[in-house]
């Protein structure tokens, strides 16, 4: 059994993989920053890209996201210089690296059919010892690796950690039925030890904790302003620094969440809860679904509920 993380691999390099790279840079464990490779690739770089001499095309995600990470404000970085801890790569060419690590953390697309075939590419390259978990908002642990060896899934837990990951004190580790418990307590011990967050032991249940009181909430305020027809800056107004929660004004908390995000959070409720009642509560309205139809994502795509400055 392993019992330290000595390096780890980030997949899915987006909102939230970065900033977990970035905090495990800044408590000192290295680790790989792994994307998929550009499906907007022109030809031309698609070309330059195949050779080794020009990878940098194909790890134009990770890389980016990196970037990104020197850049943002408040940083995800403890010290600029950690950034030297993280190696981005494209997870095509970097996949047999899964070897080599301690801990593989998914943090791609919340969607379930995305992550299990993930997962299973993981798998082929995963040595029993290495620890995985997801980043999901919600979804099933269990489902997620139904695919896999049973080996696999007692490596295998959720660890959900909260936006910004370097700021956000909450990480809720979520066992699946067959995740060995010494995998469950070491990971307790470096989620409270090494990455100093408060650990939250959830049940496998739809968005877990949470994100099961919190996607309810959101949807209750958004309800209640189309409604009322409040506008977003009175409801910011009242939701925010002037009940002392500087940073958690629901659309400011929306925008940097990602819309899209928010949605698929929502709709794993909806579509895995019986009870009519409280799947009515996880209904998105209507103009949030058409705001990401318009690519409006939130600060990732520069404009969500506002318009990123
Ligand atoms: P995001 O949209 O910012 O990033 C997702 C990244 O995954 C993208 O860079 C995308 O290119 C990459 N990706 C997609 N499919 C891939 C694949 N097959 N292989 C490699 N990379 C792939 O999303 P995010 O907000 O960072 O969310 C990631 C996960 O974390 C989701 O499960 C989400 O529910 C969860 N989460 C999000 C938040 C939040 O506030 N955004 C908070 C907690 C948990």
């Amino acid at each position: 059994m392993n019992k330290s993380i000595r390096k780890a691999a980030v997949i899915g390099s987006g909102i939230m993989g970065s900033g977990i790279a970035a905090h495990l840079a800044n408590v000192g464990i290295p680790c790989l920053l792994l994307d998929m490779v550009p499906q907007d690739m022109t030809d031309e770089e698609v070309k330059k890209g195949y050779t080794p001499e020009h990878p940098a095309v194909r790890n134009r995600l990770a890389t980016g996201a990196v970037a990104k990470l020197q850049k943002s404000t408040p940083s995800p970085l403890y010290d600029i210089a950690f950034a030297d801890r993280i190696t981005p790569g494209n997870l095509e060419d970097h996949l047999s690296h899964i070897a080599e690590v301690d801990w593989v953390i998914e943090v791609v697309v919340e969607n379930l059919q995305v992550k299990k075939d993930l997962l299973s590419k993981v798998e082929r390259y995963w040595k029993p010892g290495t620890i995985v978990s997801s980043n999901t908002s919600g979804i099933s642990i269990d489902e997620m690796v139904a695919d896999c060896s049973e080996d696999f899934q007692q490596y295998f837990l959720g660890t959900h950690f909260f936006n910004p990951p370097r700021y956000m004190k909450l990480l809720e580790i979520i066992p699946g039925m067959h995740t060995d418990p010494q995998i469950v307590q070491q990971m307790r011990v470096l989620g409270e030890k090494v990455l100093g967050k408060g650990v939250v032991l959830a049940k496998d249940t739809p968005n877990f904790i949470a994100n099961r009181i919190g996607t309810y909430g959101l949807l209750i305020t958004l309800q209640a302003m189309v409604e009322q027809g409040f506008t977003v800056e009175e409801v910011d107004a009242v939701t925010g620094p002037a009940m002392g929660r500087p940073k958690s004004a629901t659309f400011r908390t929306l925008d940097m969440v990602g819309l899209d995000t928010f949605i698929h959070v929502a709709d794993n409720v909806y579509a895995n809860v019986t009870d009519e009642t409280e799947r009515a509560a996880f209904i998105v309205p209507e103009v949030m679904k058409s705001m990401v139809e318009r690519g409006w994502l939130g600060e990732k795509s520069g404009q969500g509920f506002y318009l990123k400055k």
